[in-house]
């Protein structure tokens, strides 16, 4: 970044980009300092951001409530037992469009709540109690080793923490508050200390809202939904629990002004939504998986408690397959994030690397099923380091000002449009699939350039800074990924220890101790590493 600011210094008028990014922010509310906002050029400015809506099943142009910010939530894990890799592919898919929306410009509010209580099994018991009680521990403890289990494979995969990460135990009191709200409006109903949603009430005073997330017919749904234990209780096989009275086996339970109980599982989102980002906000997120009946009950619960529709946008990920097939643990034909790691699995003849995954599942888009083979993680393995190399050669490349006549040249307009092209991709709901083939297609040039098969002199210098700057903003900032081999597979522990050298040089620049903040500069000088005071905090760069 430092590096590109002082080129764009001596570029002359006509040449800086212009950024005329209208839904640029001005209050300066935190986002990750991890991502920078570029000016782009005229020819790459921001297209209008069309994203898939699974309400009205097409894309659609984006419009934030709020111009310049958007709320995003996420459904989280369910931290009974190790994140699979399907969901690995969500929150890896959910990063980076928040890693792209961040980098268009947007303040980013991100929540990814934590299920700690109340996830049901077919047989309506809790699934946390249920670990808990196989594994003879506190439910807590089941949670608490799963969490941090699941904050490791995230850090793993280079995901940026959510800006919120609420558990469901901690907002008990919103829970059983919105119930109260659902039946003072009449759309809910007790049965001996439980609550329940009452859907034909429901769909008969909101025509066409249940439903509207999965698609589902309700009649269809009067026939199909299991039976639960508690299903005497209620009025009609669709209604759903959202307050439970406990019975004695139950481990984790709260007062109510019902009963002694839990909420239910599809409560949580919908009440911690509310709390952190409004009635109404941009974008709901979550797996394929769990439209229903998870998100068509949660917007039947915010219709209920409030009249109004949750998010604007919602975003679902598709599946992941093994060679074909669903993944499932009864046939064996499942592999976890550690054994495609480690290699050890009947499934795959080696290990992958983290990035090497993470590229694997860019390499798709995130609506598309994407099948794990051997093969495919080979082939991704090769493109990683492929791409990788290429960013490389290409931040290797000499810059000679002197050499250029201010002209724009063939190559500058077919670099350009390929940048434009990545943009667009991402622009076009996200398609990372598109903007790596535009990369590959730069890469093409990178390779010309440094084989001498085009001249340095054909391109014009401000473009090859231009690719340098977006080619690695791609790669490190928007993709999420890590260069492993410069790092000795440790780019964690760089980054970690220069926000703990940062940290300690803004204390000394907050004591005005300049002494030390200039010694920390000059060592960090000496190792290649430049630090820049932005407007949007502290940041570096390797020279
Ligand atoms: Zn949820």
């Amino acid at each position: 970044m430092v590096l590109w600011i002082c080129l764009l210094g001596d570029l002359a008028p006509h040449q800086i980009p212009q950024y005329t990014n209208p839904q640029k922010n001005t209050d300066d509310r935190p986002t990750s300092p991890k991502i920078r906002r570029l000016p782009l050029h005229p020819m790459i400015e921001q297209r209008p951001l069309k994203i898939y809506n699974t309400l009205s099943g097409k894309k659609e142009e984006f419009r934030p409530i709020t111009p310049g910010h958007i709320g995003m939530y996420v459904c989280g894990p369910t931290v009974y037992n190790d994140v699979h890799l399907g969901n690995c592919r969500t929150f890896c898919s959910f990063d980076t469009i928040y890693r792209y929306l961040l980098h268009i410009g947007y303040k980013v509010r991100y929540v990814r709540n934590i299920t700690d209580v109340g996830h049901l099994t077919d047989d309506g018991e809790d699934r946390m109690a249920k670990g808990a009680k196989i594994a003879q521990l506190e439910p807590m403890e089941v949670a608490q080793r799963y969490t941090v289990g699941f904050h490791d494979i995230m850090r793993i995969f280079n995901t940026l923490p959510p800006s919120i990460e609420p558990r469901a135990t901690g907002h008990i009191l919103e829970q059983i508050e919105m119930v109260q709200q659902i039946l003072d409006r009449g759309l809910a109903y007790e049965r001996n200390g439980s609550v329940y949603f009452d859907v034909p009430k429901f769909d008969a005073e909101n025509a066409g809202v249940y439903g509207s997330v999965s698609g589902r017919i309700l009649e269809d749904l009067y026939t199909e939904t299991r039976e639960l234990k508690s299903q005497e209780e209620k009025k009609h096989q669709a209604d759903f629990a959202i307050w439970m009275k406990a019975r004695p086996q139950d481990l984790m339970v709260w007062n109510s002004p019902w009963s002694v109980g839990f909420p239910g599982w599809h409560l949580e989102c919908s009440a911690m939504s509310t709390k952190y980002l409004g009635k109404t906000f941009d974008i709901h997120g979550g797996g394929n998986d769990l439209k229903f009946p998870h998100h068509e009950n949660e917007v039947a619960q915010n219709h209920g408690a409030c009249g109004c529709q949750p998010a604007n946008y919602w975003v679902h990920t598709n599946m992941l397959l093994l060679n074909g097939k669903k993944m499932s643990k009864s046939d064996g034909n499942t592999i976890s994030p550690s054994e495609l790691f480690t290699g050890d699995s009947e499934h795959t003849s080696k290990p992958y690397s983290p990035m090497a995954v993470r590229f694997f599942m860019l390499m798709a888009h995130y609506r598309s099923t994407l099948d794990i083979t051997d093969d495919g993680l080979m082939a991704a393995e090769k493109g990683f380091i492929k791409i990788m190399e290429t960013n490389r050669l290409l931040q290797s490349l000499p810059v000679n000002a002197r050499d250029f006549d201010g002209s724009e040249t063939e190559h500058d307009r077919a670099i350009l449009s390929l940048i434009h092209e990545a943009y667009a991709g991402m622009d076009d709901d996200f398609n990372t699939a598109i903007a790596i083939a535009s990369l590959n297609e730069m890469g093409s040039f990178v390779h010309k350039l440094i084989h001498q098969q085009l001249a340095i002199s054909e391109v014009s210098p401000w473009v090859i800074e231009r690719m340098k700057t977006i080619f690695s903003s791609f790669l490190f900032e928007i993709f999420g990924l890590a260069d492993e081999s410069a790092t000795s597979n440790d780019s964690g522990t760089v980054e970690g220890l220069m926000n703990l050298i940062l940290e300690i040089r803004s204390q000394a620049r907050e004591q005005k101790d300049w002494g030390t903040s200039d010694k920390i500069r000059d060592a960090l000088s000496a190792a290649g590493i430049t630090v820049k005071d932005g407007k949007e905090g502290v940041s570096w760069a390797k020279a």
